[in-house]
């Protein structure tokens, strides 16, 4: 009999791509997606399975509706892909936060050790947990020093992983994720927001790219790499904790020379901290600008990921390049600009 898994979040950028993976290996694969007016399945119609995943509203919020939806499913594994997971919004709504990414992992780990204790749960914990690093590169042993809200709250949900899985004999694995991107990353993401915003001034739609902090860095992989990672942390005997990391960090000045190379710019950078602009060297128009409203009132400076412990006891190890991953990026967006101008 196929085995059967449940996505939380499976609309989201993770959600889809782990879907396509799993639906490839033959599982019944259940999607929650919390209830909305407009139900947004864009990636997975991008991905080609709108039709072969079952779409369940689940909302990390509310108790009675997870232990009814594992009830249902009764799944051989679930995937804890959901969450408020932009930094910026959770110094604006740390309690929302909260409540969906520390309480909503607690939700579901009680729901399962009360309903389906024998189910294999992975928790989609964060690079952001180690936020002010204590050393570098970071490992499943490095201390966490989160700086915001989203990082706090992951943390939280972590340990109560780690816990339940101490206590109760849940097989439960967390997975260290760093930063991880792709076309189907959603638009407030400094990737995305880049790919996207430079596609639309190559059309002369968008006169500039307002960024923050250009100087941070981080350890930016491919998020259909990442799934796999996943997939493989929950075949284990044993449930752990494993991060994935591609073990090279770039700067937000760095992915942005190289998303305008491939857009067909060539950039040079002029001017310093809050006057920092990216002016292109053919045109001599200014592409991408420093705008201190998109600073942060606490930075993660640089992350960089050391993922020994996966390559060798899951066998994995990302496939795509950064330079490949941005290539990736840019060359979408300009594709989605060009039919949007002719749509
Ligand atoms: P994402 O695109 O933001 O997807 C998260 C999904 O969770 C969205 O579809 C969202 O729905 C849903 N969601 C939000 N609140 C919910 C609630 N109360 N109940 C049920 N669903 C809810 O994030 P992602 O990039 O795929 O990341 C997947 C997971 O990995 C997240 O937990 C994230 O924090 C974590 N993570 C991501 C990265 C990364 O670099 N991508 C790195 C480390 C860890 P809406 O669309 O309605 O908001
Ligand atoms: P995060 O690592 O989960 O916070 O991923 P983001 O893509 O949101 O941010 C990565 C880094 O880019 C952080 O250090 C941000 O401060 C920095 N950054 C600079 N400008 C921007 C921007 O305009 N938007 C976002 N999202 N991040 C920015």
């Amino acid at each position: 009999m196929a085995k059967r898994a449940l996505i939380t979040g499976v609309l989201g950028q993770d959600g889809a791509y782990l879907a396509k993976l799993l639906v490839g290996k033959g599982y019944e694969v259940f999607g929650g997606a919390r209830r909305s007016s407009s139900m947004n399945t864009w990636r997975l119609a991008e991905l080609g399975i709108e039709n072969d995943v079952r779409l369940l509203p689940l909302d990390l919020l509310e108790m009675t509706n997870l232990m009814r939806v594992i009830e249902q499913v009764r799944p051989d594994e679930l995937y804890n892909l959901a969450a408020q997971s932009f930094v910026a919004a959770s110094f604006d709504q740390p309690l929302l936060t909260s409540e969906i990414d520390a309480i909503g992992a607690a939700r579901l780990l009680e729901a399962l050790r009360a309903i389906q204790p024998k189910c294999r749960f992975y928790q989609a914990s964060t690079s952001e947990m180690f936020g002010k690093v204590r050393e570098s590169p970071q490992t499943e042993m490095t201390p966490f020093h989160p700086r915001s809200p989203y990082a706090v709250a992951k943390a939280y949900a972590h340990y109560m992983t780690v816990n339940y899985r101490e206590a109760f004999g849940l097989h439960a694995s967390s997975g260290i994720l760093f930063n991880h991107e792709s076309p189907l990353r959603g638009h407030e993401f400094v990737t995305r927001k880049v790919t996207l915003g430079l596609a639309a001034v190559k059309q002369g739609r968008q006169e500039a790219v307002d960024l923050g902090n250009v100087d941070s860095a981080r350890d930016w992989g491919f998020a259909g790499d990442y799934v796999e990672g996943m997939w493989r942390m929950v075949q284990q005997p044993q449930g752990d904790d494993y991060v994935l990391a591609t073990g090279e960090s770039h700067s937000v000045r760095e992915f942005v020379e190289m998303a305008a190379t491939a857009a067909g710019f060539s950039v040079a950078w002029e001017g310093k901290d809050e006057t920092a602009r990216a002016v292109d060297r053919k045109s001599g128009k200014t592409i991408v600008r420093v705008n201190p409203a998109f600073y942060r009132p606490a930075e993660v400076d640089v992350l960089r990921g050391d993922s020994k412990k996966a390559r060798a006891t899951l066998g994995w190890k990302p496939a795509i390049s950064f330079a490949k991953l941005v290539e990736i990026m840019m060359e979408a967006d300009l594709r989605r600009e060009g039919k949007h101008l002719l749509g």
